[in-house]
């Protein structure tokens, strides 16, 4: 049996299947000992030797899940030139690279998925499939009635109007109050940026949801495995 290459590079839990086809387009993979460069090359894992990087491909690994409660002060990239702590710190114990989809702030704090499907991360990322995001705000002041019409229908901000949201008021405390806002962009600090648009800066911001998955009882700093029934309904 044959498969395109570059299905059989993103199967190995190399990369994505983009990122495949930008492998092989820049002249990094070989099959049988040849540099291939046509991305529609067919291949057969069985008899085929296919190298990146002149490095054998391994077996094909099987996916993984995983949700981890970012904590506050983590950067939710891998590595940090800066040398700031990262998710990888709170990794210990997961055997294979994993790799987050999407960003959060690096003082805010909550539910992150880590996974090595790569072409699921991507799907997950794309506006396309407007995945939402529910996130619990901590907020300067107490929002009006008007304000958080407006948080619902749509402010501007310098990269356009935001799409329709969802805002729950949670409680108030002291000069300060919490809020509950569901959003399906993913725009950089968009949430920080939405809330300075109606003057009431977020004091502190925790990703409770994403999509059909919850924080649950994990700690900051904690991780859990997606139950089968969950990672079925992502992919
Ligand atoms: N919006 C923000 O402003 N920050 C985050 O970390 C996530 C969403």
């Amino acid at each position: 049996m044959t498969i395109r290459l570059q299905k059989l590079i993103a199967g190995s839990g190399l990369a994505s299947r983009r990122k495949a086809e930008a492998l092989i387009a820049a002249g990094r993979v070989t099959v049988n000992g040849k540099v291939i460069t046509e991305l529609g090359t067919k291949v057969d894992p069985a008899r085929d030797h296919v190298k990146v990087d002149g490095k054998h491909l391994s077996a094909a690994q099987p996916f993984v899940y995983l949700v981890l409660n970012k904590p506050k002060n983590v950067m939710s990239t891998l590595d940090d030139p800066g040398g700031r702590p990262t998710v990888k710190d709170y990794l210990r114990g997961v055997s294979v690279r994993v790799f987050p989809v999407g960003r959060l702030d690096f003082d805010s704090e909550g539910l992150m998925l880590l996974t090595n499907h790569g072409d699921l991360a991507q799907a997950l990322l794309h506006p396309r499939y407007h995945v939402p995001k529910t996130y619990l705000i901590k907020v300067k002041g107490v929002l009006t009635d008007e304000e958080i019409r407006r948080l619902e229908q749509g402010v501007s901000l310098e990269d356009g109007m935001t799409s329709p949201a969802h805002v729950k008021k949670i409680k108030k405390a002291e000069q300060n109050s919490w809020l509950e806002l569901t959003i399906r962009e993913g725009r950089k600090h968009q949430v920080k940026r939405m809330l300075d648009a109606v003057g009431h800066p977020v004091i502190k911001l925790v990703r409770v949801k994403m999509g059909p998955l919850s924080l649950d009882n994990l700690e900051p700093g904690e991780y859990r495995f997606l139950t089968d029934r969950e990672a079925n309904v992502l992919r």
